[in-house]
Order: structure tokens, then C-alpha cells, then sequence
């Protein structure tokens, strides 16, 4: 293919038709055969290959070559007029020198075409086509460089809230700036909020990410109100491994994304990360085949009342067995399935077991309060409902047993259909716990206006309970609760003193490492009968 494309093949071969087409017309008899029509072929090539210059040099050539050159009649020798083949050599140079201007036209408007792909009708620059063009032809080159992926972070609102014009009008000027340092060749943008430069291998790059900052953070001004813009800069230093264009350039904008924060709003691109995306595409995939594979099954984590000292109820957990493969978490595959819209399955199969559960630890005379965790999306979907209506209808559950825990945060959204579900809840017996309560914003305001059962006092405070303010703070909660008839539970206590003190500042219940990690249904068994033996030895005695 590469021969195809050089200039002395192509050369070569149209000289050698054009001898070809001579040859064939002199061996059948002469110029009066129809053969040397067969001329065309070679000057429409050329001015193919070469424009206006190729058509008409080699329809000069072709006129010379099949006119006084060749004979009329071969056989009898007889020349051609000269009148003849100036005329034929006329007519050939025109259709030469036509073909060849509109292959240039053609040419011309492929050009544009392919011109326009490159650019960014937004600003006029360069786009990340032409980006992965040139990254690619310095890839080749063997060069080594950085790309900065720069993106600003609130032009969006300012083109929602004041003007596109005057969004346009910032990103020209950064363009410009950067051009007249970068070269126009560098520069390229992608929408109206990102600009990526190519910047030639130094050392120095954060210092001279830092001075981009620090050169735009100055204000701008438009009808008389002033405006900063901001950024994040997302470095990848390409060192020559082999990787696709595509790939370094993705790699700049992960590094704005997620990766390690160096400086004030410059984050550079970390190999492990990328690592833990692939991971995390991984986990996904298999999280969807979780359920088939019966590879989720619950724990059972005691809620201790400390004042009656026995087991009130359970909490709920899920585990994900993985088979041999990396171990995972539930805050980490409980978030990706909300993220992947993969939380529905989930509860409806936490919902599914913790029911036969309930139903054979009732049978048991176990009688236990269930703690399930919900997002608040949730309560308001049909599997929820009908769940409900199927542990309302059972004779061997009885109705107060069954407790909701929602994250606080989920409260803040303050979302009247949510309300009224719950108040639908609890009018049904159903307990309605705040989860992780203390680490959202306006706990207390939002919790205030939302009607709920039982305070879950975060893991955190727990941690710290032992210093005096935060123990102040832990009672301030527990007597607010109180004075709303409000249970409180306390989770994440792992020691003997933060118990102590939890008893002392009258918390209700105790959730923790301290009695128990959550268990299987089995392991659950065994501690539910030891721990009332043991505690009704301790009565008894
Ligand atoms: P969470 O609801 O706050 O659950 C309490 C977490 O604290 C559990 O972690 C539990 O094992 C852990 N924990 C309990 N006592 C202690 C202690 O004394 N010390 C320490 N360090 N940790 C303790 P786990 O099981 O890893 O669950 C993490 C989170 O995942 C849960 O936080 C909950 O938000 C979510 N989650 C787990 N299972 C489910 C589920 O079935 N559905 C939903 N929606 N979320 C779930
Ligand atoms: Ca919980
Ligand atoms: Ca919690």
C-alpha cells in the first residue's frame, strides 16, 4: 500500500500505460483504431494523483506520444496530418487540465471537511480529535511530554445564571493566553469547559500548573459585576510506554477526577488508581450475578437493651462471598449497586431472607426486632410495599418487630412523598430509625422536622465518647431523644468503658464488637442462648 503512495510507482506506472496504450494501437494496425482512446485512462490517473499538474502534463505527454509519433496505417506507413493530432492533443490537454482542477476541488473540500471535524465550533480551536491526532504523530516521533486536562469547574453555572456570551468570551481569553505560550498547536478544548494543552517535557510541571492557576484566578468583569473563574488541572506525563493516544488522554482527565490532589486544584494521574477502576468495573459486573450465584447472604448483628440486659433485635447486614476473589465490603458494594441501580435486587433479596429468618427465629421464641437498612428512594417502591403488607398479614410475626434504618443524609432531602410513606410506616408499626446519626449536616434541624423512632448515634462519637466534650454532646442527644419519647441506640462500642459511659448517660441500646461482630444465622443462635443463660444466671444469682 505504501508503494501505491509514492510518487516515482505512481510515475511509473502511468508512463508504462501510456507506452502500453502506443504499443497496442501500433501492433493493431495504427491511429485509425479505437485503441487509442484507451489514452484516457493514464491522464485521468494522473490527474487523480496529481491535480491540474498531473492531468495536463501527462495529457501533453499522451498527445505527443499517439500523435506524430504513432502512424495512421502502420501497414502502408502512413503518417498522421498534423492538423489531426494538434487538434486530438488540444482536446486531450483540456480534458487533462479539467479533470484536474475538479480532483483539486474534490481534494480541497475533503480537506475542510476533515477540518471541521477538528474544531471546536465553540471556541474555533482545535478539538480532542485533533488532540488524539497529535498525540498520536508525537507517540510515533518517540517524544516524550505532559498533557494538561483543564477544567473549569463553574462555567457551567455562569452560562446557566448570567450569559453564554460572557462564558465564551472567558474561555477565548484563557485560549488565547495559552496559545501565546503553548503555541496554537497545543491548544485544544472540548465543549465549553475543558482545555487541554501539550506541554513539552521539563521537569516543573506543578509549578507550572500552579502559575496557570494563579494567572487566572484574577477577577473578571462583566456589567459591572466581577467573577472569578475556576479550574482543575489534571496531569499526565507521557514517558513512552506504549499506550493509545486515547488512553493518555483519558488518563489527564482521570487524574482531575479522582486522583491525588498535589496542590490547590492540580491532581496527578496515579497508575493505582486506574488500577482500582478496572477493579471497580470488575466488582460491578459480578455484583449482577451475585444473587444467581448465591453469593450474598446475611449477618445478624445483636442490639443489646442494657437496661433489661438481653438481646432486643438484630441489624440486618449483608456479605457478598467472592468466591476466592478479592474480599469487598458492603459500604463499598452497596454504594456501587445504588450507583448501578442494583440496590432494588439487593434489598428485595435482604428482604426476602430476613423474613423466612424471622418467621423460623419466632417459631424458636426468639422474638427479636429486625433492623433493615434502606435508602429513602426506596420506601416509596413497590417491592417495599408489598413486603409490608406481607409481614403485616403473618401470624408469626408480630407487627412492632420490624425497624427501618435510613441514613440521616437522605433525610436532608426533605421530600414530602418520603414523609408521608413513612408516616405510613409507622402507622403500620414499622419503627423508623435515623442511621449514622451526627454525620450529616443540620442534624438536629432536619431530624426535627422528620418523624422517625430511634436516634442511631454514629460509629464516630462512639470512637471519641471517652473525651469530655464529645461525651457532653453524646448526652445532649440522648436527653433531646428522650424528651421526645425517642429510642437511642449507640453503635460501633468495641470497649468496656465507652459501655460505661453509654449506661451512665442512659442510651438505650448497644450495638458493637463489644458483645458481638454481626453473625451468621447459625452463630447467631449459639450467642442468643448463651447470652440469656449467662444473664439469667447472673439474675438468679
Ligand atoms: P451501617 O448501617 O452503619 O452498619 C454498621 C456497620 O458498622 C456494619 O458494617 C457493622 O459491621 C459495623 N460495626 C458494628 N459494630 C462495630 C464495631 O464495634 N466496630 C466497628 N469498627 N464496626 C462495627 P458493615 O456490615 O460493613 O456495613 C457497612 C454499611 O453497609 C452499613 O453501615 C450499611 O450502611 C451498609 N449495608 C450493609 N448491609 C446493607 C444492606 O443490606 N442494605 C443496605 N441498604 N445497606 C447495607
Ligand atoms: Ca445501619
Ligand atoms: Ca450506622
Amino acid at each position: 500500500a505504501a508503494l501505491f503512495y509514492s510518487n516515482t510507482f505512481r510515475g511509473l506506472l502511468i508512463v508504462t500505460m501510456m507506452i502500453s496504450v502506443v504499443l497496442l494501437a501500433y501492433f493493431t494496425g495504427g491511429a485509425t483504431k479505437s485503441y487509442t482512446h484507451l489514452i484516457y485512462i493514464p491522464i485521468l490517473l494522473s490527474a487523480y494523483f496529481w491535480t491540474i499538474k498531473g492531468g495536463t502534463i501527462a495529457a501533453l505527454l499522451s498527445g505527443v506520444l499517439i500523435g506524430p509519433l504513432l502512424p495512421l496505417n502502420v501497414a502502408e506507413g502512413i503518417m498522421q496530418t498534423e492538423g489531426n493530432w494538434i487538434i486530438r492533443l488540444v482536446v486531450l490537454t483540456i480534458v487533462g487540465f479539467v479533470a484536474g482542477g475538479m480532483f483539486h476541488k474534490v481534494n480541497k473540500l475533503n480537506e475542510q471537511a476533515k477540518e471541521r471535524d477538528y474544531i471546536n465550533p465553540l471556541t474555533g480551536t482545535y478539538n480532542t480529535n485533533k488532540l488524539v491526532n497529535h498525540l498520536e504523530e508525537r507517540m510515533n516521533k518517540g517524544e516524550t511530554f505532559a498533557v494538561f486536562s483543564i477544567k473549569l469547574t463553574n462555567i457551567e453555572q455562569i452560562i446557566r445564571y448570567i450569559e453564554q456570551e460572557f462564558a465564551k468570551d472567558i474561555l477565548n481569553k484563557l485560549v488565547n493566553e495559552f496559545s501565546n505560550i503553548y503555541g496554537k498547536d497545543s491548544v485544544f478544548t472540548s465543549g465549553s469547559d475543558e482545555i487541554n494543552l501539550v506541554v513539552q517535557s521539563s521537569c516543573g510541571y506543578i509549578d507550572e500548573c500552579k502559575s496557570i492557576i494563579e494567572r487566572n484566578s484574577t477577577a473578571f468583569n462583566v456589567n459591572q459585576f466581577t467573577f472569578r473563574i475556576f479550574m482543575k488541572i489534571g496531569i499526565y506525563e507521557y514517558c513512552g510506554t506504549d499506550e493509545t493516544p486515547v488512553s493518555v488522554y483519558n488518563k489527564a482527565r482521570i487524574a482531575y477526577e479522582q486522583g491525588e490532589r498535589q496542590e490547590t486544584g492540580i491532581y496527578l494521574y496515579d497508575e493505582e488508581f486506574d488500577l482500582s477502576r478496572k477493579e471497580f468495573l470488575e466488582i460491578s459486573g459480578s455484583l449482577l450475578e451475585s444473587i444467581n450465584n448465591n453469593e450474598l447472604y446475611l449477618v445478624y448483628q445483636p442490639k443489646i437493651n442494657v437496661a433489661e440486659n438481653r438481646i432486643s433485635g438484630v441489624e440486618v447486614l449483608t456479605r457478598w462471598d467472592r468466591k476466592g476473589k478479592k474480599p469487598v465490603g458492603p459500604d463499598v458494594f452497596i454504594n456501587l449497586a445504588e450507583d448501578i441501580g442494583f440496590i432494588n435486587e439487593i434489598s428485595k433479596f435482604v428482604l426476602k431472607n430476613s423474613f423466612y429468618q424471622m418467621t423460623d427465629w419466632n417459631k424458636k421464641g426468639m422474638v427479636l426486632d429486625f433492623s433493615i437498612n434502606f435508602t429513602a428512594n426506596e420506601l416509596l417502591e413497590n417491592y417495599v410495599v408489598e413486603w409490608e403488607r406481607k409481614v403485616m398479614a403473618d401470624e408469626n410475626i408480630i407487627k412492632s418487630k420490624l425497624e427501618i434504618e435510613i441514613t440521616e443524609r437522605v433525610l436532608s432531602r426533605n421530600d414530602d412523598k418520603i414523609k408521608k410513606r413513612i408516616d405510613e410506616l409507622r402507622a403500620n408499626g414499622i419503627k423508623i430509625s435515623i442511621d449514622d446519626f451526627g454525620t450529616g449536616v443540620n442534624s438536629f434541624f432536619r431530624v426535627a422536622q422528620f418523624p422517625y423512632d430511634q436516634i442511631k448515634i454514629d460509629k464516630y462519637f462512639i470512637n471519641y465518647i471517652e473525651v469530655f466534650e464529645i461525651r457532653e454532646m453524646v448526652k445532649t442527644i440522648i436527653d433531646y431523644a428522650h424528651k421526645f419519647n425517642k429510642e437511642i441506640v449507640a453503635e460501633g462500642v468495641e470497649t468496656e468503658a465507652q459501655l460505661n459511659i453509654l449506661r451512665e448517660l442512659n442510651c438505650d441500646i448497644i450495638q458493637g464488637y463489644y458483645y458481638s461482630k454481626p453473625l451468621r444465622a447459625d452463630e447467631f443462635e449459639k450467642y442468643y442462648l448463651n447470652f440469656h443463660e449467662e444473664s439469667d444466671k447472673r439474675y438468679r444469682s
